[in-house]
């Protein structure tokens, strides 16, 4: 291979982070700011940068990674697959789509799977099905139909999921935009209820806002939500690509109400924090709606992605991790108030989806990835003054307690 640049002379495994930095900025445009490390290898909760320094992962792929890095379960599943059968796409069937769908109605309680591969997919997926079952069951007239969504949403970067972000820069040279969407504030049920017409579909909200800004609503939000729906029929549709899987201390952060939605999509730790999956799921005379030609997708449903997901489940069962999200969660949150730091004003969350709020004065929580990462902590900001802490679900007690000894050195400088 003949290397044209100084850079790449050197030879990858040389490179230092700033080396590899500068030699990858060429080649990409700049959709992310990523924080000034390269990782090259991860295990558990933990990753080493080129120059082999260790951090604590409380990023974990936006809630991808809550079985931490490679766990050896799921891998196992995706080496034994990927040796039999990994893509044949759903023209034909496969023997472990079934399985994966059948773990996943047992999961959620509902009847039926729509696979799909990114978060953004799944969301796609289910705005097409409110739409489709507006028309069809609900009786809306065609291309009349509505669907409400809240303020400092977050549900991916496709075209139309932009069109109804409240995060300008988000949309801002993007459109023309998809019409078809009512914004309210979120955790307000009361406004859900005034923002319903005979021409609503569907609400599609997330349980706990994750890039939002970790805002988790009033006690009771989702059973009047629930209720509402029910009253106007208006399908209830719970995002929980990030709160899922055990994030928030049960597995769908729907059920700390005991509330279920008529669709979820899911996505990020289905993938086991190894491979994109995704899903609708809901009952069928909602999901069943879609006919053969309506959707679909290449990767969607593979086998490869299956037998992932499903062990993905199963790890998520088998190591107890709903139970360790919440104790693990709880006593992180304790940690992080009892330093009284004079930098923020709140500490939330709910299970291991947890944030932090800087005050005004403590300047932005981007400006406080860096630090972070000196004393080898990896976390990104979601909004202006909020940074998170999303570990592995998998993380010890002696991990946190390791976590919080390095986040005091920041926070109470
Ligand atoms: C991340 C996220 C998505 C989008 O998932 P992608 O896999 O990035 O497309 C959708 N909804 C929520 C709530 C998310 O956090």
């Amino acid at each position: 291979m003949t290397m044209t640049t100084t850079t790449t002379t050197k030879g990858r495994e040389k490179m230092n982070n700033a080396e590899y930095i500068e030699y990858e900025e060429r080649l990409t445009p700049m959709n992310y700011h990523p924080a000034p490390v390269v990782i090259s290898r991860g295990e558990g909760v933990w990753v080493w940068d080129l120059e082999g320094n260790k951090y604590l992962d409380m990023l974990a792929g936006y809630s991808a990674l809550s079985f931490g890095h490679g766990h050896p379960k799921i891998l196992e599943a995706a080496f034994a697959q990927a040796k039999k059968l990994c893509v044949i796409s759903r023209a034909f069937h496969s023997d472990v789509f079934a399985q994966f769908a059948e773990k996943l109605t047992g999961l959620t309680g509902m009847d039926m799977v729509l696979p799909m591969n990114s978060g953004a997919e799944a969301v796609e997926t289910c705005v097409k099905c409110a739409r489709k079952w507006a028309y069809t069951v609900k009786g809306v007239p065609l291309n009349q139909a509505e669907i409400i969504v809240c303020k400092r949403n977050f549900h991916g970067r496709t075209t139309t999921v932009v069109s109804f972000s409240t995060t300008e820069q988000y949309k801002h040279y993007f459109g023309p935009h998809t019409p078809g969407f009512k914004i309210i504030p979120f955790g307000d049920a009361k406004a859900l209820g005034e923002a319903i017409t005979p021409n609503t579909a569907a609400f599609l909200f997330e349980p706990v806002q994750g890039e939002g800004g970790v805002n988790v609503p009033p006690d009771g939000y989702l059973k009047e939500v629930r209720s509402i729906c029910d009253e106007n029929n208006v399908l209830m549709i719970a995002d929980e690509v990030q709160t899922g899987m055990g994030r928030t201390g049960r597995v769908w952060a729907c059920q700390h109400e005991d509330v279920m939605p008529d669709l979820y999509c899911l996505g990020k730790a289905l993938g086991g924090g190894m491979y994109p999956v995704s899903a609708a799921v809901g009952n069928k005379d909602v999901l069943g709606i879609f006919e053969p030609g309506d959707h679909g997708s290449t990767f969607g449903g593979n086998p490869l992605a299956c037998a992932i997901g499903l062990a993905s489940m199963q790890v998520l069962e088998e190591e107890n991790l709903c139970e360790n999200s919440t104790k693990m969660g709880e006593y992180f949150r304790e940690g992080v108030c009892a330093m009284k730091s004079p930098l923020l004003c709140d500490v939330r969350g709910k299970g291991l989806l947890n944030a932090v709020e800087f005050k005004l004065e403590a300047g932005t929580a981007h400006d406080y990835i860096e630090p972070f990462l000196k004393v080898g902590i990896l976390t990104k900001d979601t909004v202006e003054q909020v940074l998170r802490f999303t570990p592995p679900l998998t993380i010890t007690q002696e991990e946190i307690d390791w976590a919080l000894g390095r986040i005091e050195r920041v926070l109470c400088p």
